[in-house]
């Protein structure tokens, strides 16, 4: 048993377990039950690895940049998740929690979104299984974020507003509970990231470990080895870091390094960095680390990544970076925002602002020429074209 990964009381060293308010109980408590059952039947696993293929369009190419390696004298992979179909790695996790819900006889499908990602992913895996869909999203975001709130409804979606609050992220979270709650029997929650109590995390990260699973097999066919020097990955929640660092954890000669979004700086008081600010507690169910005042009150975070916008991460990743296994860093709006644009010059990749944050970490390495470094391109960029333009003043 790996001490990086969940143990059977749902934790990872300190942190995760299953914080939950009394009426939630049986809905977690039944998923927990059945996730790990569920995911190895033969007929789940063919049926995910079919869609993987022939729906997402995986396996993702692992690409050699050959530009952006002269640049850093280093022999720099991206994992092309922005290549999957809806544009990210998200959709991995909404096919895997989709099959679930259908294999535990459930009708019905609630989500929550900030910048609309996690909603659209959620939309598509139910109009193509058929089943009923309602997204809570933040009335803010509704209003920043009409692309996204428009593709959801052609899919079928409804798209409810949250009006409590800042009107965001986490009072589209209460919503979705309060739903969940009220609708145990025939309804399942599809969760986008590592977070959330005890199973979410896991099976999340179950579901994404796709990425490196790849990954080893394609670094192997085209270097002769599965393990690079580097892996890569920006962290929101940490479903993309999840993925890219689960095959890896294990092996020490890989070393692990997690971008946070610093926003206008760690001091600036607008930040996202979790693991510079945080400290331990409770957020949305499990112990993690999080972003939050002197008394408790949790820190409105800040990036001009909508998808790192989070106060806390996932319990894995505060076990990585407490136990000192991965490197916990951030990167400036400026600094990723720089990254893309150079991304995009070099190699004609126009990255998702997230993925940005990850690149941008690359201005601060030291190579020597020789290394192998496998970053995670979580995804494309074109959700962010009217962000770059109006930044760098197209
Ligand atoms: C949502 C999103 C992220 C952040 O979420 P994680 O769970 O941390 O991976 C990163 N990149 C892209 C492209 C996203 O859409």
């Amino acid at each position: 048993m790996s001490k990086y990964q969940v143990n059977e009381k749902g934790y990872y060293g300190p942190f995760g377990g299953a914080y939950i308010p009394e009426m939630l109980y049986p809905n977690v408590e039944e998923l927990r039950q059945q996730y790990l059952s569920i995911i190895k039947e033969k007929s789940f696993q063919e049926e995910f690895q079919s869609l993987l293929r022939d729906y997402v369009g995986r396996p993702s190419p692992l690409y050699l940049a050959k530009r952006l390696s002269e640049k850093y004298g280093a022999n720099i992979y991206l994992k092309r998740e922005d290549l999957n179909h809806t544009g990210a790695h998200k959709i991995n996790n909404t096919i895997g929690q989709i099959l679930l819900a259908e294999r535990l006889g459930k009708k019905r499908i609630i989500a929550e979104t900030g910048a609309g990602q996690h909603g659209v992913a959620t939309a598509t895996v139910c109009a193509l299984k058929g089943l009923e869909c309602v997204v809570y999203m933040g009335e803010v975001d509704i209003e920043r974020q009409a692309p996204n709130v428009a593709r959801m409804k052609m899919m079928g979606a409804q798209v409810v507003a949250a009006k409590s609050g800042s009107r965001t992220l986490k009072d589209a979270t209460n919503e979705a509970l309060r739903d969940w709650i009220n609708n145990p029997v025939d309804t399942h929650y599809i969760i986008g990231s590592v977070v959330g109590p005890h199973p979410y995390p896991d099976m999340v990260a179950k579901f994404q470990s796709i990425i490196s699973e790849e990954t080893k097999r394609q670094l192997k066919e085209k270097t002769g080895k599965s393990n690079p020097d580097y892996v890569l990955a920006c962290v929101g929640g940490g479903s993309n870091a999840a993925g890219m660092f689960y095959h890896y954890v294990d092996e020490e000669d890989v070393k692990i390094i997690a971008v946070e979004a610093a926003g206008h700086g760690v001091d600036s008081g607008e930040t996202a960095a979790t693991t510079v600010l945080g400290k331990e507690g409770v957020l949305h169910g499990s112990r993690s680390i999080l972003m939050q005042t002197e008394d408790g009150q949790v820190i409105e975070p800040y990036s001009i990544s909508a998808g790192l916008d989070y106060p806390g991460i996932g319990p894995q990743h505060a076990w990585l970076f407490k136990s000192g296994r991965g490197q916990y860093v951030s990167a400036t709006d400026e600094e990723a925002m720089q990254a893309g644009l150079q991304l995009t010059r070099l190699e004609g990749i126009i990255p998702a602002i997230e993925s940005s944050h990850a690149l941008a970490h690359l201005e601060k390495m030291n190579f020597d020429g020789s290394e192998t470094v496998v970053v995670c391109l979580s995804g494309r960029g074109d959700k962010d074209l009217d962000n770059y333009m109006k930044y760098f003043g197209f």
